[in-house]
């Protein structure tokens, strides 16, 4: 297994060099070159463009996001209510084509999909539904280092019902801290816990380590067990392929602000499996949730809506939907087999080159082998982490620290390049020399 991995690892890098023109020459043949116009570049304060490896955490601007922006607004100032239903672009069915585009980046039917709210309320709206915990079965499995909302958000679902955190919530733990999760880590637990366990809740991409979960074998191992499985879907979408509904994931949420480029805070997403579409799952309703031939008769009877649009809530502004459609339509325009080839290559070359300064001060954590990393290089640096950063941000290569000492850089296959990948590494290579950290 081990020797596998190396030789995967080491096979990979023999195809790059380390080298500007190497870099160059790799744009050039990139398939993608042609969506980095699509985006704005961020830039210093001269005016030149920076180095933005921060997709992972706010992706950019579409170009387009302000004319369909500025269509919202001209709407609502011409026709104003009229927009909801009639013009080329009736607001009521602005859901219908963003789920069509969105439905092949996470492999799901379009009934399967919901467009509303945003991650952390959308997780809660879905644990009320799949988390009903009895005296047997009362456990939430989560993994180490998950993103702190999701610690917040099972724990005080687990208060909520009356539970004990400590007997209830279980981690999946790393051999060493900061490091990968194994399979063996997620079997030994399951085989601990998973006959209490009531929802299994995994993120496709861990946060902070950028490490990509097998979520096909975790979906049929949470089966196998019995448990409810849930995803957390906010780095993993529009980073790595994804197929929920053939997985036979039970339900996920996920953000359109990091890969997705929709915009700050940006109306989120939900998935709920057909398995599950016709068993009267408990669940709060408000009448955007009901069925679109009687949502507006104005009645007390609720009709639930098919699917997972009934844990739609509320009415979702249009001001949001139409920023999500301007990434969308740029999704649309590839596909995301193509993005994830650019992204392993990218995110390898990037890992290639790193290793190449071979100092003994920046690790990487992040799982080489290319199924387990999506766009995410994470690096943990021993000594002087966030004076190092610093230096970074100051010769404009945007990324971003999470504390206590890791480096989050993500090329992202859409805008970034493989020039600027090398540049990176210069920059890095200088933040971390000797004479900078005064040794
Ligand atoms: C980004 C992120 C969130 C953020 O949640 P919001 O409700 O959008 O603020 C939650 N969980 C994970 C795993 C994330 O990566």
């Amino acid at each position: 297994m081990v020797i596998n991995l190396r030789l995967v690892v080491l096979s990979n890098y023999m195809k790059y060099q380390n080298s500007l023109s190497f870099a160059k020459g790799n744009d050039e043949k990139d398939p993608l070159k042609s969506f980095r116009s699509l985006f704005n570049i961020p830039t210093n304060s001269n005016g030149e463009q920076q180095i933005y490896f921060c997709g992972n955490s706010l992706g950019l601007a579409p170009v387009s996001v302000e004319e369909l922006l500025d269509e919202v607004v001209s709407q609502w100032k011409r026709k104003a209510v009229e927009s909801w239903f009639h013009g080329d672009n009736p607001w009521i069915d602005s859901h219908k084509n963003a789920k069509r585009i969105l439905s092949s980046l996470v492999g799901a039917h379009d009934d399967e999909i919901a467009i509303a709210n945003s991650l952390s309320v959308n997780l809660h709206l879905l644990l009320l539904s799949f988390y009903k915990p009895t005296t047997h079965r009362y456990k939430i499995i989560i993994e180490a280092d998950a993103f702190p909302s999701d610690v917040y958000i099972v724990k005080s679902q687990i208060r909520f019902h009356g539970y004990d955190v400590d007997e209830s919530l279980v981690i999946i733990r790393p051999d060493k801290k900061g490091y990968p999760i194994s399979k063996q880590n997620i079997d030994y637990t399951l085989e601990k816990h998973g006959n209490e366990t009531a929802v299994f809740l995994i993120s496709g991409v861990n946060y902070s380590t950028g490490q990509v979960f097998d979520l096909e074998s975790i979906a049929q191992l949470g089966k196998f067990y019995g448990c409810m499985v849930g995803l957390d879907l906010a780095h993993a979408i529009g980073n790595i392929p994804l197929n929920l509904h053939n997985w036979g994931i039970d339900f996920a949420a996920w953000c359109h602000y990091k890969y997705m480029n929709a915009g700050p805070g940006s109306i989120a997403g939900m998935f709920v499996h057909r398995d599950h579409h016709e068993s009267q799952l408990p669940k709060l309703h408000g009448w955007w949730g009901s069925k679109s031939e009687s949502k507006f008769l104005m009645r007390d009877e609720f009709e639930e809506e098919k699917g997972a649009e009934s844990w739609v809530m509320s009415t979702p502004s249009q001001l949001n939907m139409a920023a999500l459609y301007s990434s969308l339509e740029i999704f649309d325009k590839t596909d995301i087999n193509s993005l994830r080839t650019k992204s392993i290559t990218l995110s390898g070359y990037l890992a290639y080159l790193i290793n190449t300064l071979n100092n003994p001060n920046l690790k990487i954590i992040t799982p080489l082998e290319p199924k387990f990393r999506g766009c995410q290089i994470s690096i943990k640096i021993k000594y002087n982490g966030k004076a190092i950063f610093e230096r970074l941000i100051a010769a404009d290569l945007i990324c971003d620290w999470r504390e206590p000492n890791i480096i989050r850089l993500s090329p992202t296959p859409l805008y970034n390049t493989y020039a600027e990948v090398y540049k990176s590494v210069q920059v890095l290579k200088t933040a971390v020399s000797p004479q900078k950290m005064g040794l």
